[in-house]
């Protein structure tokens, strides 16, 4: 089969010819149909430092991906041969307190498919039955590939309520533009979403019905005055890791207000704890999504009017890839889907 590979230890991905992976009894075996393209693999391409020490080499990358099952480990029920689906690319294990508790999500055992093990960038993966995730005939293999990172959204933008609220989203990449989608579609009052790029911005309003600010342009404050929001925003949801969108944030909440973390910052970074005490502030910090609730929840919301489907801005068969991670590098597009069916 083809796969998308980390063959040496230094930046760029190579297409290899490699062997069909084997099942075992508690795994189904995934025909690739589309596969989408992560912050996570931009870092594995250029190969930075938290790539070298986390990613095993040789290694087929990639972890957003949707397709059809093909094959079924003996232990399997409950699933048929040709079913569609995606997937959990988190492989847990079953023996921490998380676990046993049913917080999947928070196992310290977690190894990430694309990262740590065999990934998706491929024509077939190997998964256990346990993550699968299948989906509905609404759902098309294109949004398939993206219910990763718009778990991600979800997860994050459901940590608090937000209905009747002012929301606060810093960074339109494809996360913060599918967070401000989910929290428009669950009620929330204003959904404001800052960046410094424009292109994206403009995708941001584009694809949701949100007030997009270009903080390096235009005064923040002054859009919040013009919204009526007096004494800040309630709920802020942390999408760039830049430490300078997580000040404005801090500053621009309501006292007692409310921010999710998503966004992770490229290394240590200094916080004023004094004003996030002051302002009595929460904050929470979101990793993946919830295992399997979150996946749930956004079925659904998808099944029910949530339309995300314009945060895709390119598409290309897999065997385009280098023109694929150009565009995804280039900062100037939404999500990137490869096409594995050719
Ligand atoms: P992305 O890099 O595409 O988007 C981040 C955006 O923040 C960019 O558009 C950038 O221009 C913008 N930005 C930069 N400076 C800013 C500022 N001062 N104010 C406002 N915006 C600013 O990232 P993404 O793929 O959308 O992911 C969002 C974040 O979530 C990233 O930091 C990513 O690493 C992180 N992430 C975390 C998890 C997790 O499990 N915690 C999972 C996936 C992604
Ligand atoms: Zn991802």
């Amino acid at each position: 089969m083809q796969a998308l590979a980390k063959t040496v230890a230094a930046p760029g991905l190579e297409l290899i010819d490699a062997p069909v992976p084997e099942i075992g009894p508690d795994d189904v075996l995934i025909r690739i149909n589309r596969t989408g393209i992560c912050g996570t693999d931009i870092h594995i391409w250029n190969w930075d430092d938290w790539a070298s020490k986390t990613v095993p080499v040789p290694l087929i990358t990639g972890h957003e991906f949707a397709g059809e099952i093909v094959d079924l480990g003996r232990n399997v029920t409950g699933y048929q041969i040709g079913q569609r689906c995606s997937g959990e690319g988190h492989l847990i294990g079953h023996q921490s307190r998380q676990s046993r508790a049913g917080k999947f999500h928070l196992d310290p055992e977690t190894r990430g498919i694309g990262v740590n093990e065999q990934g998706a960038f491929a024509q077939y993966l190997r998964l256990p039955a346990f993550n699968v995730v299948p989906l509905p005939d609404e759902i098309s293999d294109d949004i398939g590939a993206i219910l990763d990172p718009l778990g991600n959204a979800v997860h994050t933008a459901l940590s608090f309520d937000l209905v009747g609220e002012d929301v606060l989203i810093t960074g339109a990449g494809p996360i913060g533009i599918m967070a401000a989608a989910v929290a428009r579609h669950v009620g929330a009052r204003h959904v404001v979403i800052t960046d410094v790029n424009q292109e994206r911005l403009d995708l941001a309003a584009r694809v949701a019905d949100v007030v997009p600010v270009n903080v390096a342009e235009q005064n923040l404050a002054d859009v919040a005055a013009r919204l009526r929001i007096r004494q800040g925003f309630d709920v802020g949801l942390e999408m760039s890791g830049n430490q300078i969108a997580f000040d404005q944030m801090v500053e621009s909440l309501v006292m007692g207000g409310r921010i999710a973390l998503l966004g992770i910052p490229p290394g240590k970074s200094p916080v004023d704890w004094s004003r996030i005490v002051f302002k009595a502030l929460t904050i929470k910090g979101v990793y993946g999504r919830e295992i399997f609730e979150t996946w749930y929840k956004m079925i659904a919301m998808l099944e029910n009017g949530l339309d995300i489907s314009g945060v895709i801005t390119h598409r290309f068969a897999a065997t385009d890839y280098r023109a694929a991670f150009e565009v995804m590098k280039s900062g100037q597009s939404g999500k990137v889907v490869l096409d594995w069916t050719g």
